[in-house]
């Protein structure tokens, strides 16, 4: 059976993230294999972050706000300078093209499509048993959460995500700042705000965001 100098089960975000560094052409000499039961290709993420340099996705990230706007319980309105960072959108699609397409391209990095069982100690390597079969590596890295969560023990919430991207007919967004986050809606027991993320002046992203000790279903969202 072929040994992999890595595995990396999950071609998420923080998979792939490595799984790319991986294709540089330093890490050529070593046999790498990405694991995900799916190979994802839709906007199923939108990742916001702060940066204040260049980073390495920047020819991918879709917009760049330089002014933020905060929206207390009350509805007092607070507008944001956060120089010397910007607030910068990355929607998941192009990023997981790109890096897939890296892969495809790469002699020593593959991708198999096979869904992630179990993995065991076996004579100083680590055997992952997955649906395709066994695959043997000396160094394992995981993103798939396996496991109970101790709700008791640990301080719990759910975050819930619901967003709808928004087309308007004529100009209806002003797409030089973005909402950060508007917690003047009903908050009910839980922590509840919205997000609108202009993409131009007739697209936005209005999205609701809720931290809650009880998981909420689709149709409650
Ligand atoms: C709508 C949305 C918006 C978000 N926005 C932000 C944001 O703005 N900023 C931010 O920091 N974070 C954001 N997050 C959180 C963000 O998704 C995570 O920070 C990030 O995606 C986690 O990356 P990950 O690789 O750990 O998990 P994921 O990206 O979820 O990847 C896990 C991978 O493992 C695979 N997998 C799972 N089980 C198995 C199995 N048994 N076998 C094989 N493969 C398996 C899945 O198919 C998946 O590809 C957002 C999340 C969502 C859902």
């Amino acid at each position: 059976m072929l040994i992999y100098d890595y595995i990396i089960i999950g071609a998420g975000a923080a998979g792939l993230s490595l799984a790319d560094r991986l294709c540089d052409p330093a890490f050529a000499g070593f046999n790498i294999l990405v694991i995900d039961k799916e190979i994802k290709t839709g906007n199923d993420r939108t990742w916001c972050s702060w940066y204040k340099k260049p980073n390495r996705y920047d020819f991918l990230a879709q917009k760049r706000w330089k002014t933020l706007h905060f929206v207390g319980p009350g509805g007092e309105h607070i507008k944001l300078d956060p120089a010397p960072y910007d607030y910068r959108m990355l929607l998941s699609a192009p990023f997981y093209h790109h890096i897939h397409d890296r892969i495809e391209k790469s002699n020593h990095v593959h991708f198999v499509k096979a869904a992630y069982f179990s993995h065991t100690q076996k004579e100083g390597r680590v055997e992952v048993l997955t649906d395709q079969g066994s695959y043997l590596c000396n160094h394992l890295f995981s993103s798939v959460f396996q496991g109970e969560i101790d709700k008791k023990k640990h301080v719990y919430t759910d975050q819930h995500f619901k967003g709808w991207v928004i087309e308007t007919p004529t100009p209806a967004f002003d797409d030089t700042a973005c909402t950060f986050m508007d917690f003047s809606i009903d908050q009910g027991d839980e922590v509840r705000f919205m997000y609108v993320l202009p993409h131009s002046p007739t697209k936005a992203l209005v999205e609701l965001a809720v931290f809650s000790t009880t998981l909420w279903s689709q149709a409650g969202l």
